[in-house]
């Protein structure tokens, strides 16, 4: 029998969904009940209210596993406000899913850690606000947060959990991103800078004071790609090249493993690739010149070019391999995507899911969609849910913010 990778299997029938769309990953909102009160949060609450009772998770969860879903990533709000949140994982895990948990880590006690580790789950995923008690909660505006969240995350290092840090990066926080990188270098840990910011799910755009303007984003961008010598590096003998690995930038895929020794994957725009002539090596997480195993899927998942990218309005996974659960049953393109709501409590998920495919398969831009004859699509992160959460279109025209983050990276990249 023939042995394939993780990543192999993941990307080659995430990457076949693209022609043929079949379920692959579903990313599961448990609740919106959190604990913190973040100024950029895109849900529409933060309570708890009438959301689905356990039952009816999983038995949505075992639609899942019989449309073919593969992986499936738990999120919130803050998911162990739930006192059924191992019910559902350990479910999730009987059906033989690959699970991601995406967490604050302020509700991670010892006892919490122990199940986590013993459920073993492929990746935990850390979000950090900030490296210092201020800054963290400017941003969770709860005092003592920080301290909460700083032995949450130890208690999953000591047991070995696969944790994968969030930096996600505000105007409130960005200029700590060197402690914050410095946070993940000292307990050995992966991370990836996020810098991508949504209105809320209900339309508000209050997040978006918060979102770092193009030129700060380009900047981590840039710096993300050639991160700075630290002192910290000289004394635990890294060098920088292994530093350089563990750094995933935004949109870039998490590697499998944070063993000792194992580095991660290194991801980079494909443009910048092909200028250097270079592939990232799957394994070392180091760049190397000429081929790569895994040239192909690593290229596509490097920094996927915006929706639009060859014509339609979808280039996204969106109903093609990846579906949204809400909190209240709702199925949905994706997380920051409330549409369609397809009602789970009252139809199939076999239904909902076909809904979702024909509505991405028939979509066709209107005539002042640009970014399906943009030469910038290659540098743009805009997607389809930008724009839906700005005016409730999935075909708008340029928006802004994103031509000038895409018009910086093509110059840097042209004047390399
Ligand atoms: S931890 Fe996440 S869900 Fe909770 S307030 Fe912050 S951004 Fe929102
Ligand atoms: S720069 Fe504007 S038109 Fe071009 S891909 Fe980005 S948002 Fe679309």
């Amino acid at each position: 029998m023939n042995e394939i990778s993780f990543e192999r299997l993941v990307f080659g029938v995430d990457d076949e969904a693209r022609a043929a769309p079949h379920l692959v990953q579903a990313m599961v909102e448990l609740t919106y009940g959190c604990n913190l009160r973040c100024v950029h949060c895109y849900n529409p609450t933060h309570d708890a209210q009438d959301e689905l009772r356990t039952e009816a998770v999983l038995r949505i969860l075992d639609e899942l596993a019989h449309e073919g879903c593969l992986r499936v990533g738990f999120t919130g709000g803050e998911l162990f406000v739930r006192r059924d949140t191992f019910d559902i994982l350990r479910h999730a895990k009987r059906l033989g899913m690959i699970l991601t948990i995406l967490t604050n880590a302020t509700m991670i006690t010892s006892k919490i850690a122990d199940r986590l580790a013993a459920l073993d789950p492929h990746q935990v995923d850390v979000s950090v606000y900030g490296a210092s008690a201020e800054t963290y909660e400017t941003v969770t505006r709860v005092p003592g947060s920080f301290l909460r969240f700083l032995s949450g995350l130890d208690r999953l290092v000591e047991r070995h959990v696969r944790v994968l840090l969030k930096l996600v990066l505000l105007t409130v926080n960005v200029h700590e991103r060197r402690q914050m990188q410095e946070l993940a270098m000292s307990r050995n840990l992966r991370y990836q800078m996020a810098t991508d910011v949504h209105p809320r799910v209900d339309g508000s755009i209050e997040p978006l004071a918060y979102r770092l303007s193009p030129a700060q984003a380009f900047e981590v961008w840039r710096e993300s790609a050639e991160p700075i010598p630290s002192a910290s590096l000289t004394a635990r003998g890294e060098s920088l090249a292994a530093f350089d690995g563990r750094c995933i930038p935004a949109g870039g895929v998490a590697p499998p493993s944070n063993t000792p020794g194992i580095l991660g994957r290194r991801a980079l725009p494909a443009g910048r690739l092909a200028r250097l002539g270079a592939t990232p090596d799957v394994h070392h997480g180091l760049l190397t010149s000429g081929g790569s195993q895994m040239r192909g899927a690593s290229r596509a998942k490097a920094e996927e070019p915006s929706c639009g990218f060859d014509g339609r309005v979808f280039h996204c996974r969106c109903g093609k391999s990846n579906v949204a659960v809400t909190p209240h049953g709702r199925l949905n393109l994706c997380l920051s995507v409330y549409h369609p709501r397809y009602d789970l409590t009252r139809g199939s998920l076999k239904d909902g899911w076909k809904q979702l495919v024909d509505l991405v398969a028939s979509a066709r831009p209107g005539p002042a969609y640009e970014c399906n004859r943009c030469s910038l699509t290659e540098h743009c992160s805009r997607g389809v849910g930008d724009s839906w959460l700005a005016t409730g279109q999935f075909d708008n025209p340029c928006m802004p913010h994103y031509r000038e983050l895409a018009e910086r990276k093509a110059s840097f990249l042209r004047e390399r």
